[in-house]
């Protein structure tokens, strides 16, 4: 016969936490670490705490970003993570900023796959006028066209550069820490942590929010990763890409890939617990680390990138729409098309690989067709990640 189960009023020590949290105190550094420290005994218990600040801030929402490489390669740049560094032999591909044409093709297709924000990302160290010019002309042509965020990615900005991307209606600029204070010169050394502050504080000065994350897995110390979710808090940035370093071949980090999938389970919440209300998107790497625990991962993150990243692939938008659906989450904030009845592909069948329509939305099924997708894609697979 059953008996009534006695209710357990002692909460774990994560879910304490979280209700620290939620009742509006910061978490230490040291109760940071402790995160990063946990066991894996502990790792459901920590994501269940972390889903609780997630609920609190962004219920079961999701909010899909779409990247586009607007100008590849060609940097002078020594970041070792990045296969467009002047010290990568990565065969990638090199352009300069692409055409008002490509652009709005990549923004048709951030619109289609429901994404909110268009990322415009040029690699390099810091934007010439040209290319300033043309994100100010294509900016709001997007915006009105399709309604989408726009965050743009251009390297160091000086004041008068942010003030004149506020002006043409960029939404958001990205600036990634990218890792500690401390560890930054075992990164790069052509540009330093202060630099990029100093960027993200022109930034802020021009009315515009934040998007900075980092990348965890080159070789930092758990410490090292506090010190950047920390430095992110007392910037207040909105919003936090966080990736898991891709190993590209032909950089200097092309050796160091060690991260586990509940590593990156970890860092996510602790970067939950330090930036409760930040937007935390999982970035880089998300399938290539976490693999079959990313929907755990979005327990705790908001936000992921629908199809490729920068410079490397990620899975079928149709696995992340399923992802979303089987979790019972919501994609949030979607810009409206301009012409719904060009917006979706017709075939019931469509698949990324082989439907023929060129307004394919690549959330079908497997596809019959045989055609080759005619859709644009957003990064070459072959390239490593970018200036973020
Ligand atoms: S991350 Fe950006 S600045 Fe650094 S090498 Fe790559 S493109 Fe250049």
């Amino acid at each position: 016969m059953l008996t009534s189960i006695p209710a357990v009023a002692v909460l774990s020590p994560w879910r304490t936490l979280a209700a620290k949290v939620l009742d509006g105190s910061d978490v230490s550094k040291t109760e940071a670490l402790a995160i990063l420290n946990s066991s894996d005994e502990e790792l459901l218990d920590l994501v269940n705490a972390a889903f609780e600040i997630r609920k609190r801030n962004f219920g079961k929402t999701v909010q899909l970003y779409f990247l586009m490489n607007a100008k590849s390669g060609l940097c002078p740049e020594d970041c070792h993570y990045c296969s467009q560094s002047k010290i990568s032999d990565a065969p990638i591909p090199k352009y300069n900023i692409l055409s008002r044409d490509k652009l709005l093709e990549g923004a048709k297709l951030a619109a289609q796959r429901q994404s909110k924000t268009y990322c415009i990302v040029i690699s390099g160290r810091a934007p010439n006028e040209r290319e300033i010019q043309a994100i100010e002309k294509i900016v709001p042509e997007i915006k009105q066209t399709y309604g989408l965020n726009i965050c743009a990615c251009l390297g160091l900005l000086n004041e008068s550069q942010a003030q004149r991307l506020a002006a043409a209606g960029v939404d958001k600029v990205n600036h990634n820490l990218n890792t500690s204070q401390e560890y930054y010169p075992e990164i790069c050394t052509t540009h330093t942590f202060e630099d990029r502050i100093e960027t993200l504080k022109n930034v802020r000065k021009a009315g515009l929010a934040l998007c900075s994350g980092g990348i965890i897995g080159m070789g930092e110390s758990r410490q090292d990763i506090v010190e950047m979710a920390f430095s992110l808090k007392e910037l207040s940035v909105e919003s936090i890409p966080l990736n898991f370093l891709h190993a590209i071949d032909g950089t200097p980090m092309q050796q160091k890939e060690y991260l586990s999938a509940r590593d990156c389970i970890r860092a996510l919440a602790m970067f939950r617990f330090v930036n409760p209300a930040s937007e935390l998107r999982i970035a880089g790497g998300r399938e290539r680390h976490l693999r079959s625990l990313q929907p755990l991962g979005l327990m705790i993150a908001n936000s992921i990138f629908i199809g490729d990243y920068l410079t490397t692939q990620g899975q079928a938008p149709s696995e992340d729409y399923r992802m979303i659906e089987d979790l019972g989450f919501e994609i949030t904030g979607q810009a409206a098309l301009p012409n719904s009845s060009e917006s979706t592909c017709s075939e019931s069948t469509c698949s990324e690989s082989t439907c023929s329509q060129t307004t394919c939305t690549q959330t079908g099924g497997t596809g019959s067709s045989g055609n080759q997708c005619q859709t644009p894609s957003s990064s070459d697979p072959t390239r490593s990640s970018c200036c973020g």
